[in-house]
C-alpha cells in the first residue's frame, strides 16, 4: 500500500524525523484557513501518488492565506499524469540551500535492505540512475543491524554529515517499525538556516504485516486502498488479487491457480498477449454458493473478457462447482462473456453432467488444461 505525502510527513513526525509543519486540505478556504494558522508563506501541494508534482503545477508556493486559497483552487481537481489531485497539503515554506535524496528497500535478491543517497537530490532520481549511476551511494543494511550511514554520506562535508546521519537513523526506524517496503526522501534538504528537514516523502508499506499494526486500517482508508472488487472478495472469504489481463482465473487450491495463471499466460501469447485479470481461490471444500460468488467477483471486472474455471476436485467436489456456475448465471442474465470450464477429481461425472444439461451457450466444457486455457485466451482476444 502507497501512502499519500501527508501521511508519510504524520508519520515521520510520530518518528522524531524532522519535518515541517502541515496540514492537509480538501478545500480552497480550507487551504487559507491553514495558511492563516501556518502564517507567513505556505507551500500548495497536490496529494497525489506520483512524482513530478512540480513539472506538473501541482507545488505552489503562496505567500499569503488568500494566494493559498488561489493556489489550492488551481491544484485541486488537477490531473497529474493520471491522477487526480482530491487534497493539497499545506506546509511553511522553508530557504533550501542543498538538496539530497535518500531511499530505503527491501531488496529480495541480496535478501536485505538496500539505502541508496545521492546529494543530488530534489531531481528525478530515475534519471540519474540511468545517466550518472555513480551518483547514487548504495549500500546494503543487514534487516537486524545497524545503517553504515557514513559510507553512505561520505559526499557530504562534515558538518553536514553529523546532522544527516541521525536523520537517517530516524528513517530506518520508521522503515522497521512501520513494516515499510519503501521509504524515500526526495529531497532530504538543508535550509539555509542549516537544519535537515525530510521536505518530500514516500511510504510503502508490507501489507503482509497489516495485521500486526493498529494503525493499518486507518491508513488504507485514508490513503484510499480500497479495491472494491477485492473487498467483496474478503467478504465471502475468497483469496482473490486484481491482476492486469483480460482472463478471469478461478480454481480451487493456491498451487492450481499458480500454475492456471502460468498455463494461461502462455497460450495468451498466441492470442495477441491475452494475460490473467486475476487470481481467486475458492479454496477446499466450496459450496455452490461459493462458486457464485466467485463467479460474481470475477465477471464484475469489466476488463474480464472470458473466464477460466479450473477445479480439481478433492474436498471440493464438482458437482457443487457445476451448481455454482449454473446458479450465477441463471442470476446473472448480463454475464455475457464466455466461461471455459475445466473440472476433474472429485464427482467430475456429475459436475459435468449438471453442465450438460444446463446447456448454456456461454459455457464450454474442456476436459484438459492447456486445451482449455488454449480456448480461454482466444476468446478474450476475440471479445
Ligand atoms: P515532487 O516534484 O512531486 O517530487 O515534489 P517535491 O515535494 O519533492 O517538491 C519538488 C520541489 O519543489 C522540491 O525539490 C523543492 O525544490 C521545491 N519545494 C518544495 N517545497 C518547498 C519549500 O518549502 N521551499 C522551497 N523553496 N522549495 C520547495
Ligand atoms: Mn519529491
Amino acid at each position: 500500500m502507497d501512502l499519500y505525502e501527508y501521511q508519510a510527513r504524520d508519520i515521520f513526525e510520530a518518528h522524531g524525523v524532522p519535518v515541517l509543519r502541515g496540514t492537509v486540505a480538501s478545500s480552497p478556504a480550507e487551504a487559507r484557513a491553514v495558511a492563516a494558522e501556518i502564517g507567513g508563506p505556505v507551500v500548495v501541494k497536490a496529494q497525489v501518488k506520483i512524482g513530478g508534482r512540480g513539472k506538473a503545477g501541482g507545488i505552489r508556493v503562496a505567500e499569503t492565506p488568500e494566494d493559498a486559497y488561489r493556489a489550492a483552487e488551481a491544484i485541486l481537481g488537477l490531473d497529474i499524469r493520471g491522477h487526480r489531485a482530491e487534497k493539497v497539503m499545506i506546509v511553511e515554506c522553508v530557504d533550501i540551500d542543498e538538496e539530497y535524496y535518500f531511499s530505503l528497500l527491501l531488496d529480495r535478491t541480496s535478501r536485505s535492505y538496500l539505502a541508496m543517497f545521492s546529494v543530488e537530490g530534489g531531481v528525478d532520481i530515475e534519471h540519474l540512475a540511468a545517466d550518472r549511476p555513480e551518483a547514487i551511494a548504495r549500500v546494503e543494511v543487514d534487516p537486524l543491524g545497524e545503517l553504515d550511514a557514513e559510507t553512505l554520506v561520505a559526499a557530504l562535508p562534515e558538518d553536514v554529515r553529523l546532522k544527516v546521519i541521525p536523520v537517517l537513523r530516524q528513517l530506518l526506524d520508521v522503515y522497521r517499525a512501520e513494516d515499510a517496503t519503501l521509504v524515500e526522501v526526495n529531497p532530504l534538504v538543508l535550509t539555509v538556516g542549516g537544519d535537515v528537514l525530510a521536505l518530500d516523502g514516500k511510504i510503502t508499506l508490507d501489507d503482509n504485516a497489516a495485521f500486526r499494526l493498529d494503525n493499518r486500517a486507518e491508513l488504507a482508508d485514508a490513503a484510499g486502498h480500497h479495491d472494491p472488487v477485492e473487498k467483496r472478495a474478503r467478504e465471502h472469504g475468497l483469496k482473490y488479487v486484481t491482476l492486469d489481463g483480460s482472463v478471469g482465473i478461478i480454481g480451487n487450491g493456491a498451487g492450481l491457480v499458480m500454475s492456471t495463471l502460468d498455463v494461461v499466460t502462455a497460450a495468451g501469447e498466441r492470442h495477441g498477449g491475452q494475460r490473467p485479470a486475476n487470481f481467486l481461490d475458492i479454496g477446499g471444500g466450496a459450496s455452490p454458493e461459493t462458486m457464485t460468488a466467485a463467479l460474481e467477483i470475477v465477471l464484475s471486472d469489466e476488463q474480464v473478457r472470458s473466464v477460466f474455471v479450473n477445479v480439481f476436485g478433492g474436498i471440493t467436489s464438482c458437482d457443487a462447482v457445476a451448481t455454482g456456475i449454473v446458479e450465477a448465471l441463471t442470476r446473472l442474465d448480463e454475464a455475457s462473456r464466455p466461461i471455459v470450464v475445466r473440472l476433474d477429481g472429485n464427482s467430475v461425472e456429475e459436475g459435468r453432467a449438471i453442465l450438460e444439461d444446463f446447456d448454456h451457450p456461454l459455457v464450454t466444457v474442456v476436459a484438459d488444461m492447456d486445451e482449455a486455457a488454449d480456448l480461454v485466451t482466444e476468446l478474450a482476444g476475440r471479445n
